[in-house]
Parts: C-alpha cells; structure tokens; sequence
C-alpha cells in the first residue's frame, strides 16, 4: 500500500532488537520511511542502545526520530508502563540507573530458566541469550525460544501457559514505582506519558495523582484499546488537561505482532510534546538565570 506523506502520520511506541522488538532500529527507521511515517518514537523497554542508530539512519533517509525509553512500574500490585519522551539518553545517572534494570532482568532471567527446568522443560542457555542480542532480556525471548522448540505455538499461548503472572514460570520484575520512573524521566529532561491504560492505570483519580507529579499525557491509541476505551481516555484526557498520544506498541512484523504505523496517528501529538519540552526547557531557564 502506498501511504501519503503530507497526511503525516506517526508511531511513538515502537521497540528494536535492544529490547523486546524483532527489527534492528535502522530496519525500524526503514520500514517506518516506506509507510510514509512523518515521526516515529524508539521505546525499548530499560534501555537506549536503539536511539543513536535510529537516530543517524532516521537522518539519512529523512524520518523524525525522538529519543525515547519505556519503564515498567508497579502499583497496588498492578504493573503500570510508562512511555519517556525527549530524554536525555546519555546522561550518565540515568545510564547507571538501567544498567541496575538490565542486571535485574538477567537475574530474573536465570530464575526463569530453573523454573522451566523444574517443570521439565530445558531451554538452551545461549539460545535465550541470542533471541535478545545482549539487550534488555524479557518474557517475550522465553515465548520465542518455546515457540521454536515447538512446544507452543504462538507467543500469546506461551503466555497463557508458562509466563503470565500466576503461570509457573512467571518471576517478577524489579519493582520501581510510578512516581520513581517519572522522576527518573523528569531528571533527564525527558516528558512521561501513561501507555495503554488499558492494562493498568487508566482510572481517572489515579491518572489525576499522576498529573500533580508531573505526567503530561496519556496513550489513548493503542491496538490493544477499542474505540469506546479510547473515547473514554479523550474525555479524562481532556478534563484533566493532559495531552494525547499513540502508538503500535510494534514488536516487529511477525505474525500477531502490531505492523509499525497501523494505527492512523496525527502529527499533533508530535507537537503537543515539543511544545512541553519547549516550556519546560523555558522555565528551567528562567530559574537557573533567577539564581544567577
Ligand atoms: P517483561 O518485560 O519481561 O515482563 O515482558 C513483558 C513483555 O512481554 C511485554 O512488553 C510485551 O511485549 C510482552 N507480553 C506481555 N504479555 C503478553 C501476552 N499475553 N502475549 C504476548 N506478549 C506479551
Ligand atoms: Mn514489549
Ligand atoms: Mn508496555
Ligand atoms: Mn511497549
């Protein structure tokens, strides 16, 4: 299909090879540049190797890249995502910090495999750690190696049968909170945005507790949120006066993954964010000359 590129259309949920996504991030800024996408936004769960080369690729050929990451965070037990926007990747605290996430997830990651030895089922070492090519190491590498040994046959059965929460291999993550993963963001000069509320986080009070701590939007177009949840994600969008965004959440364009630019997303969201990362950048400048 060919795609019109003055309609402007963008994706800001998008994950490479570095975490949990099956394309390199210049296959991403390819794929993205032949669907005609006017912006995309690189999310890798706990990690920022995917920026640079997106970034570079993304200027060769002429696609809008924004640095971004997603952070997996944890409230009254249910886990809650949430996207950064414009960080400052390479700051030196903040790299410290996800090297903390990745060493945990390699931790949990040798938890797992024991919990699959113990039920019977051997996953090769080094073909685990291959699926994730040295990067942020998730559930979805396991779902991959056990849809290759052919003892499932889709990641989702995977899923339901070993890895979701309450299964026998399930092991959790390194627990952070909302607020820590949005001052995390804020301190890099980054914007948090809440993504698929579907899955956790979207009720409004707790979206308004979110806002006094500086959240300035929320993920309403998402594959996983039909069209009367993302009405309902408008409206709190609205009266609360926070901004609008989407994205494919793309894992890749395998077969029941969500293809990159699926979702219809206008540039204004693009805009929304510039334009917060425009003021804040002002007012941090206008205290820093105050104390002059
Ligand atoms: P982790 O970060 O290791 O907990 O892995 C979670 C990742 O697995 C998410 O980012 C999704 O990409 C993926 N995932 C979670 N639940 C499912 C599911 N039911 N089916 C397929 N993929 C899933
Ligand atoms: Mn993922
Ligand atoms: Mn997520
Ligand atoms: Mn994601």
């Amino acid at each position: 299909m060919i795609y019109d590129v003055d309609n402007k259309r963008i994706d800001l949920h998008i994950h490479t090879t570095y975490s949990d996504g099956t394309l390199t991030p210049k296959e991403v800024v390819k794929i993205s540049r032949s669907k005609g996408l006017a912006a995309i936004a690189i999310t890798d769960h706990d990690i920022t190797d995917g920026i640079e080369p997106a970034l570079k690729y993304g200027a060769k050929v002429g696609l809008e890249v924004i640095p971004g990451i997603e952070l997996s965070c944890e409230y009254k037990s249910t886990e809650i995502h949430i996207l950064g926007y414009y960080i400052n990747w390479e700051n030196s605290w903040f790299q410290g910090k996800l090297e903390v996430f990745q060493k945990a997830r390699e931790r949990r990651a040798y938890y797992m495999l024991n919990k699959f030895k113990e039920i019977g089922i051997k996953i090769d070492e080094q073909m685990l750690f291959t699926k994730s090519h040295a990067g942020s190491i998730s559930r979805i590498h396991f779902a991959r190696c056990l849809e290759e040994m052919g003892i499932v046959e889709t990641t989702r059965e995977a899923f339901e049968k070993y890895l979701a929460n309450g299964r026998p291999a399930y092991v959790p993550k390194l627990r952070i909170t909302p607020e820590e993963a949005m001052s995390m963001i804020h301190r890099v000069g980054g914007i948090s945005i809440i993504a698929h509320p579907i899955f956790g986080g979207g009720h409004k009070n707790f979206l308004k507790k979110l806002k006094r701590l500086g959240l300035s939007g929320i993920e309403v177009y998402h594959p996983s949120q039909n069209i009367n949840q993302c009405e309902r994600l408008s409206e709190i969008a609205r009266d609360l006066d926070l901004g609008i965004t989407g994205g494919t959440d793309s894992h890749g364009e395998r077969k029941d993954e969500n293809p990159i630019g699926s979702l219809d997303i206008g540039y204004c969201s693009v805009d929304m964010l510039k334009e917060i990362k425009h003021h804040s950048e002002r007012k941090n400048k206008i205290i820093l000359t105050s104390h002059n």
